[in-house]
């Protein structure tokens, strides 16, 4: 089959591999659609812990074509999505709900081979259906929409609450369309260029503000007075989660959702603790696909706008450039099979 291998950090290739045959508990799904995340420009670029050779894409759907255990044939020919969590599904973790934690979690896009392929290796457990009414393009966004879901819940948002967004990756907007979907009152997003904040307006932002051009911290006092019940950093960068602390409400929470790289940071302790602040690590995807395809499929997320480029396996580097230069308007790529 044709698959995008990154050899090890800097050599990325398209080439032909043999075709995986699912081992017991696993499917084989025959890709449909696969999105570039940032997150795996990372990996391609050796920033993230993976097992190179490696072929990443962790946000895929696609059609099950074989399955590696008999008691898993009704999956085949299904239309599908699933989770990218390889987990012993045996320890406490695991008996909890929280794949993420099991001490054998491995990720799929990571660790194991992911959907930048004809074919993925994905485990049985993990699949959802995805309804005919939500196209492949869209089934693949749900990893996304997921980590979005996820944030919002674990910063506890609720109907009612007004909201800063810092940054407006694809993962900023994802919040902000599942936190319109919320009842979720005067959302603001902010980005240190102007390039994706028209998008956020149109899905439905109240104000954006360009921290390049804009003090973020003094703009936000008109646009939520009092500071935000919830903030949300989406960038993982130090002078963001700084304002971030600032812009929150005494007693409000921050939650972080942007990847850190390693690095260390310095915060102003009183930020948080005279303002009472909760600041919550918000870094996976629980397992949140099925709701996120459940919402799609009921019209409550509309995240149509979010395709911006359509590509196929040959093109793949042309879309990892668009995603790393993230022209003016540009939100996803996605391969299509
Ligand atoms: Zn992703
Ligand atoms: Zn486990």
């Amino acid at each position: 089959m044709k698959a995008i291998v990154v050899e090890k950090p800097g050599t990325v290739l398209l080439k032909e591999v043999e075709k995986p045959e699912p081992p017991a508990g696993f499917v084989r799904v025959k890709v449909k659609s696969a999105a570039i995340c940032a997150t795996d420009l990372e990996v391609i670029d050796g920033n993230i812990p993976a097992n190179y050779p490696l072929i990443p894409g962790h946000e895929w759907s696609g059609i099950v074509d074989s399955v590696g255990s008999a008691e898993d044939e009704a999956w085949i020919g299904k239309r599908v999505i699933g989770s990218n969590d390889v987990v012993c599904l045996k320890c406490d973790a695991c008996r909890s709900g929280n794949w993420r934690y099991c001490s054998e979690f491995e990720e799929i896009g990571f660790r194991r081979n992911g959907a930048y392929a004809e074919y993925v290796i994905v485990p049985a457990y993990g699949l959802c259906e995805l309804p005919g009414q939500v196209s492949f393009d869209h089934g693949a966004l749900c990893e996304p929409l997921g980590v979005a879901l996820g944030t919002l819940e674990k910063a506890g948002a609720k109907f009612g609450d007004t909201l800063m967004i810092m940054g407006a990756g694809s993962i900023g907007l994802c919040m902000l369309a599942a936190a319109k979907a919320m009842g979720i009152r005067r959302i603001v997003v902010c980005a240190s260029t102007g390039k994706r904040l028209e998008e956020a307006r149109n899905l439905g932002a109240c104000a954006t503000i360009e921290t390049e051009k804009e003090d973020v911290v003094e703009v936000m006092k008109g646009l939520h007075p009092g500071g935000s019940d919830v903030v949300i950093d989406a960038t993982g960068i130090e002078s963001c989660i700084q304002n971030c602390l600032k812009i929150a409400r005494k007693g409000g929470t921050v939650a972080l959702a942007g990847y850190g790289r390693g690095k260390t940071m310095s915060i102003r302790m009183d930020d948080i603790h005279i303002n009472n602040l909760r600041v919550v690590g918000a870094g996976n995807n629980w397992n949140m696909h099925k709701k996120a395809v459940s919402y799609m499929a009921e019209g409550l997320i509309d995240i149509e706008s979010f395709v911006s480029k359509k590509l196929n396996l040959e093109e793949f580097e042309e879309g990892l450039a668009m995603v790393r230069s993230r022209p003016k308007g540009f939100i996803k790529a996605v391969f299509q099979f």
